[in-house]
Order: structure tokens, then sequence, then C-alpha cells
């Protein structure tokens, strides 16, 4: 059951909805270098009118997928109608006096993708310290913190941006790392 599982919010092209996909893939198909573990994710079909999404799960967190209230592990999502997730253990959705809420767990639609690269596209240079050198480099310019993404790969994501994946290129780390600054507003693992 799907019914429920998330849209974006905004009417895009099909061209900026492929390249926003792939920019998920790209982060996905991390061969064991990324923090996303999949729970669901959906793209057959969906990529042509941007209703791509994923359920992901920070796998270098050792808590990822435990309730919240019981401490276990869930282990099935379903969606209901309102867009509300149901996570079951072993078919049951309640524990205690709730139901069960997994820790590091993140639902990743379009929209999550352009977040990240509108992060990316707004950041600002700013002065930081390591031990007593004084570095000035990217910084999220909402937050103020450092966004740990090296200006020649913002240069190279930046170009995929404005041309939808026509020009420039990146790696699983590039991917990655646009993913991190949608999800945590800076890369905190790649
Ligand atoms: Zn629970």
């Amino acid at each position: 059951m799907t019914n429920g599982a998330p849209t974006p919010t905004r009417q895009r092209s099909k061209e900026r909805n492929h390249f926003l996909a792939g920019v998920l893939d790209g982060a996905l198909s991390h061969d064991g270098h990324g923090f996303p573990g999949q729970v669901e994710y959906r793209w057959e079909g969906r990529e042509d009118d941007g209703t791509v999404y994923a359920v992901i799960y920070d796998r270098y967190e050792d808590t990822h997928l435990d309730c919240v209230h019981c401490g276990r592990t869930v282990d099935d999502l379903t969606w209901n109608n309102d867009g509300t997730m149901t996570w079951t253990i072993d078919g049951v959705s309640a524990c205690g006096d709730g139901v069960h809420e997994p820790q590091h767990v993140y639902v990743v639609t379009l929209d999550t993708i352009a977040r990240g690269l509108g992060i990316i596209r707004n950041a600002v240079l700013a002065d930081f310290r390591e031990g007593d050198e004084a570095v000035r480099v990217l910084a999220n310019a909402t937050t103020g913190e450092r966004l740990g993404v090296h200006p020649d790969i913002r240069r190279a994501i930046m170009l995929m941006d404005r041309t939808n994946g026509d020009e420039g290129d990146t790696d699983v780390f590039g991917y990655l790392a646009i993913l991190e600054c949608a999800i945590f507003g800076q890369v905190v693992y790649s």
C-alpha cells in the first residue's frame, strides 16, 4: 500500500524531475560508502512526474530504526491515506501508550533534493578556526554552520544544477553531499 506516499509540493519540468531523481539515485547507489540505508525506494514510472521518493535511515547511527518508546527495531512500513506512516514490529503498530516511532528515519522526495541543492547554491564564505589556523570556507547561509563541501565540488554540482545534469559531473560523494545538506544542513559524513 502506497496510497498516502509522499508527493512533491512543486511542479517541475520533466527534465528537472529526471535530474533530481538522478541525484537521489546517485546518493542511494553508494555501494556501502554512504550513510543512507533504504527502507523503501520508489522510482519506476515516477521520474517523469517527479513522484520518486525514498524512505531512508542513517545506518551510521547505532539506534537507527529503533523505536523511541520501546527500543525495539521496526520491521515494516505502510503508508496511510493521510500521508502518515505506520511502522510495525511483527505486525503490531502499538507499543505502550503510543505507536512505534523509529529513530534516524527520513522521507526523501525530489523537494528534499532540491532543498539540498539550494543550500549548496546559497552557501556563503565564512571564517572558522582549525586549531590555531583561521580558515575561510563555505558555510550554510541559514545556520552559519560549516558546509563541508569543497569549492570545486560545489562548482561541479552547481553546473549540473543549472543544466539539469547536461553539463558538469560528480561522483557518489557529490550526490551524498547534496543529500546530507538537505537532511542535516551540512555534510557530516562524506
Ligand atoms: Zn515502539
